[in-house]
């Protein structure tokens, strides 16, 4: 095998086949600028859209013979063996490239799975041995590479062409090579960044305003930026809520949908809309499973970087991005270099996850004063000091502490120690409002040990007062059928999803082709199970499973008859089928009961 980067720009190809596997290879050929023609009687609803659109050419018909012939690269994606091999036949015998989806007796090249960052492209490929290990290898690099690729390879692009201005000898030229290389790339944890003009123009030897200029003008060349009618750019501080997707703004959604670049907390992760574009710059910048946490100052200066590059920039933070989110930070920065900002607030996590646990913060003659804090920073020695004396007299009162988890022994013994009453109600929630949500209910005196006893982790909030008692009544959370399910569905079945979701369970509702904020949005938390209506939809989600948040035992619920078949020839264990026309009253009560 012989790897090549084809440019197929205005080149026509051809794909035979109307299905999901179809619409993935013309979705590709598309967006690389090709002239792509689609021949089937019968097509997936995205394909018709995309030839409604003017973006490919649709012959709804069975492929003719010897049509292949006429095309520079021929794809067949069809179900039916004869068809495909026709069409192989027919290429192949006149030298041009073909791929038969999924049987490399067929094929005269392969596709490989591929990673991209603007203009940077990796590719890995097995000869068509073994697709599942690439598979999962391409998920592993995607996890790796982050956003900041896109703009380093820019970065270097831009570079080169200085250094080549300068006209140096060869031996020179590789020297600055390297020094940009080494000094933008760390090797240890694959990550990327763009040097400042002033480190640039201390290798370069030149003035700062050299190379500030030329960047200004390059902004055109600079991967995956839109074309923006504003110079500057701007950024909205947006609050994600507090882990459950439906409790974002609608304004926030409304940013996030015109957003150029997002910059998100890993607790907003859930989040994100799955649609957003894969021209949306995706910048995870909180910590993450074998990476450290981005310092702050150099989140501060990614968005700069971003809003100076004109875009529209949203800054998603868990909760609201005030409360405890380092959010008026970002802010004052923003305004000390002259970048536009706004604040979109969101429900702070410290109230709404006590709503999931049946805690009303406040109660008409129960808790007349609410308290947030950050119980990592109340119980430092070194900064301000929190009233714990005063805290603990409040009988009418709630305390509700973030970032709790290892300062809570400390802050019962602060509180306590000021002649709080043992037996005051307390509780921790984990993960609040999301499909893994845990919850310990105690007094504050037991409330550590209870918390280590189930093993809780951050992220997680304590709440003491007495409206806790009502965590039991007033507990309509738990009591959802299909509360603690995470399922991933096709976008297209709204009206499914809002079923399911009215019955408890988090909806990630995937589009198809699959987004990489879909893949954001599913690696955030676990994926307790799938809903699928048709064949197409089986053979996309099938390429999803393995990546983070999906597990081996994963169980997918099929409507229909044609679903289940494939969902079981792919090898899913367990495959519930449901009747084509099954209510989704019945879906409901089949997937809580697999459950129960
Ligand atoms: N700005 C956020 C808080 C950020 S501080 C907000 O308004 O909610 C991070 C802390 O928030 C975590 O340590 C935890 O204490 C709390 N937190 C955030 N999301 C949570 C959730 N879904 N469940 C429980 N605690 C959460």
């Amino acid at each position: 095998m012989y790897p090549v980067m084809l440019d197929v720009g205005d080149r026509a190809c051809l794909v035979v086949g109307g299905g999901g596997v179809a619409l993935r290879k013309a979705q590709g050929l598309v967006e690389e600028g090709a002239r792509v023609t689609v021949v089937a009687p019968e097509v997936v609803v995205p394909l018709a859209r995309m030839a409604e659109q003017g973006r490919l050419r649709l012959e709804r018909r069975g492929y003719l013979p010897g049509e292949a012939v006429s095309y520079g690269l021929v794809f067949a994606a069809t179900d039916d063996r004869a068809v495909n091999s026709r069409v192989y036949d027919d290429a192949d015998s006149a030298g041009i490239w073909v791929n038969v989806a999924d049987d490399p007796e067929f094929c005269s090249f392969h596709l490989p799975g591929r990673i991209r960052r603007g203009p940077l492209q990796l590719a890995i490929a097995s000869a068509g041995e073994a697709p599942f290990a690439v598979r999962r290898l391409r998920q592993l690099f995607d996890r790796r590479f982050g956003a900041e690729w896109a703009e380093w390879v820019a970065a270097a692009s831009r570079f080169r062409d200085r250094v080549y201005s300068l006209e140096l000898e060869p031996a020179e030229q590789e020297g600055l090579f390297d020094r940009f290389f080494s000094s933008t790339v760390n090797p240890d944890t694959w990550n990327a960044r763009v040097p400042t003009a002033a480190e640039e123009a201390d290798w370069l030897g030149v003035p700062v305003d050299h190379v500030e200029h030329r960047s200004a003008d390059d902004k055109s060349e600079i991967a995956g930026c839109r074309e923006s009618d504003t110079t500057t750019g701007f950024v909205s501080l947006v609050g994600a809520g507090p882990g459950c997707p439906g409790l974002l703004s609608v304004r926030g959604r409304q940013r996030l949908e015109e957003a150029e670049a997002v910059v998100y907390d890993r607790l907003a992760a859930p989040a994100l809309p799955c649609n957003l574009g894969p021209e949306v710059e995706l910048h995870p910048v909180g910590k993450q499973a074998g990476s450290h946490p981005i310092p702050q100052e150099e989140i501060n200066a990614l968005l700069v970087r971003l809003a100076r590059r004109g875009m529209r920039v949203v800054r998603l933070k868990g909760g609201d991005p005030y409360v405890f989110g380092r959010g008026g930070e970002e802010a004052e920065v923003l305004d000390a270099e002259g970048v536009g900002f706004e604040v979109v607030p969101g429900i702070t996590s410290g109230v709404a996850a006590m709503a999931w646990a049946g805690i009303p913060v406040t109660h008409r003659r129960e808790a007349v004063r609410l308290t947030l804090l950050t119980a990592h920073e109340a119980v430092k020695s070194d900064g301000p000091q929190v009233r714990w004396d005063l805290l603990a007299q409040d009988r009418n009162a709630t305390i509700v502490g973030y970032m709790g988890v290892t300062a809570l022994p400390e802050v019962v013994h602060q509180l306590l120690g000021s002649g709080m009453d043992p037996k005051t109600p307390a509780a921790m929630v984990e993960q609040g409002t999301t499909a893994s949500q845990r919850k310990v209910i105690s007094t504050i005196a037991e409330l550590p040990d209870a918390v280590v006893a189930a093993g809780l982790n951050p992220p997680a909030l304590f709440a003491i007062g007495p409206t806790i008692k009502h965590s039991e009544t007033l507990d309509w959370y738990s009591r959802l059928p299909l509360a603690g399910q995470r399922l991933v569905i096709p976008d297209s079945a709204e009206v499914v999803a809002r079923r399911l979701e009215a019955a408890g369970a988090e909806i990630v509702p995937v589009p198809f082709p699959v987004t990489p904020a879909a893949r954001v949005v599913m690696a955030a938390l676990p994926v307790t199970g799938c809903v699928v209506t048709s064949a197409a939809e089986v053979d996309w989600i099938h390429e999803e499973r393995g990546g983070p948040g999906w597990a081996d035992q994963t169980p997918i619920w099929c409507v229909g008859n044609e679903a289940a078949e494939r969902a079981r020839e792919r090898g899913w264990r367990p495959v519930y089928e449901l009747n084509a026309d099954v209510d989704c009253g019945d879906l409901v009560a089949d997937i809580a009961g697999h459950f129960r």
